[in-house]
């Protein structure tokens, strides 16, 4: 572009006060104040400013006052509107980390609600009238439910293991077999861990297989814990060897040093008895003085990380200054407390825990809400796609039991007349959005994680995707 259509171009841009003036913004710069409205059209006209001097071809459309207090407008609610938004998990994945884990309880959502909108004990002793402690509420039921001696609840099972080797292993040495120096999620890796608890990692044994002299053999005046992780998101298979937790306790016991167990998912529910996640009853049976594990996987609670074991270890984690940069608000320990009481009772847990009931969830009993997905999704979309009532296998997720399949029933979509990875991008943009996975060409639906209300906000979704060509 030559430089005088350059600058009238540049000249035909209303000045930031020009546009302010449109009366389409006076409501917002009522409610939102000027300042904000201001820095919203600055960056409207910004953007644009930037377009014609690459030479971008813009058009008068391009320049009515309406529609650049339009694009402030969108600016300035891109601030207000809430980011973090429910979306319809139709990938299948029980536990998804990336689409918020666990569902919550019915009966956590009340407890939650209710200690939000109102003053608690949440620190208060109403028995003593004095200040009380907010580890308190949660001790008695994760006793009871695991026979532990005592409990602590923290932000997240990361923070758990943390706290415990900063707590027990700070300036000492940590054993650890190379066969779990595991990665969690791309941010939680054993090593790193380590050494934000200042504690000096002792790699022992290989890949595939450690043995107990591999422990034994590094076992030095500065060793203080030997740690157990469980590679709960990957198997290693073949010829491999292990150490069973109860035999590394027998070697922490003869040689004075304390044996933590990190399991990740933790599962309490003896219908988890599913493959081979280790339980948090084996575990403790076996004698590990620390036991580590989430609030928000398999036990289908809030995010937290759930530190059970003997009471001299536990207090003193309680009473280490970074328990109190670590420790869980009032809305967890609401929402944890109640998905624990649901526990008490087997048939409840497993009927009323979302993540519970998602993963017992038998192919037969998912067939109709599949058979109606697809019914739906027929009518609603008529010739614009292809709609198929398929089996396929879902996944536990959230790093648990990697290599087990649960047999389901999905809705394979293939759109006429758009690629299907546009259907997915367009899904994640609908009200809501809809995340599927794609495999052999078609976007699959699995109604294992698809709530029964949400069938027809699925179908709706669909609609709202392939209506706009
Ligand atoms: C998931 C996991 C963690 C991290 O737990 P968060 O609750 O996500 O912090 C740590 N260790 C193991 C073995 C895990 O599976």
């Amino acid at each position: 572009m030559p430089n005088s259509e350059l600058s009238g171009a540049l000249r035909r841009l209303p000045s930031v006060e020009e546009l302010l003036e449109n009366p389409a913004l006076a409501a917002e710069i009522e409610r939102y104040g000027h300042r904000l409205v201001a820095n919203s059209a600055r960056k409207v006209l910004e953007k644009l400013r930037r377009q014609i001097l690459a030479g971008g071809a813009l058009t008068a459309a391009d320049l009515e006052p309406e529609r650049l207090a339009a694009l402030a407008r969108e600016e300035t609610a891109a601030i207000y509107k809430p980011t973090l938004q429910p979306l319809i998990n139709a990938t299948g994945v029980v536990v998804h980390t990336n689409l918020g884990r666990s569902i919550m309880a019915a009966e956590a959502i009340k407890a939650v609600a209710e200690v939000a909108a109102s003053y608690s004990n949440l620190e208060y002793n109403l028995v003593k009238g004095t200040r009380g402690s907010r580890h308190d509420h949660i001790t008695r039921i994760i006793t009871a439910l695991t026979g532990a001696e005592s409990a602590l609840v923290v932000n997240n099972n990361a923070a758990a293991v943390l706290l415990a080797l900063t707590t027990f292993a700070a300036g000492r040495e940590v054993v650890v077999s190379r066969g779990e120096l595991i990665e969690i999620g791309g941010s939680f890796r054993i090593p790193d861990i380590m050494a934000a608890g200042s504690a000096t990692l002792v790699e022992v044994g290989t890949t595939n297989k450690t043995r107990l002299a591999d422990y034994e053999k590094n076992i030095n005046p500065l060793t203080s814990v030997l740690l157990r992780v469980h590679t709960s998101n990957y198997k290693v298979v073949g010829f491999t060897a292990g150490v069973a937790i109860g035999e590394l306790v027998e070697l922490g016991r003869k040689n004075g040093l304390m044996v933590m167990d990190d399991l990740g998912s933790g599962a309490l529910a003896s219908l988890l008895a599913l493959a081979d996640e280790p339980s948090v009853s084996d575990s403790l049976a076996s004698g590990a003085d620390l036991i580590t594990f989430s609030g928000d996987k398999l036990l289908g609670g809030p995010q937290a990380g759930i530190v059970i074991g003997k009471s001299e270890a536990v207090e003193r984690m309680k009473a280490h200054p970074m328990a109190r940069a670590l420790r869980v608000d009032k809305m967890t320990l609401a929402a944890l407390q109640a998905t624990l009481a649901l526990y008490l009772n087997p048939d409840e847990a497993a009927a009323r825990i979302p993540t519970l009931r998602m993963l017992s969830e038998t192919a037969a009993s998912l067939k109709p809400r599949a058979s109606q997905l697809a019914a739906g999704l027929k009518r609603s979309l008529g010739t614009g796609a292809d709609v198929q009532l398929q089996q396929a296998a879902s996944k536990v997720g959230g790093g648990a039991l990697p290599l087990l399949e649960l047999d389901s029933w999905v809705c394979a979509i293939s759109p006429v007349s758009i690629p299907v990875d546009e259907l997915a991008s367009r899904l994640r943009d609908t009200a809501p959005p809809v995340i599927g996975r794609i495999h052999g060409g078609r976007l699959l639906l699995d109604v294992r994680t698809i709530l029964p209300a949400q069938i027809k906000e699925t179908v709706g979704a669909l609609e709202q995707a392939l209506g706009q060509n």
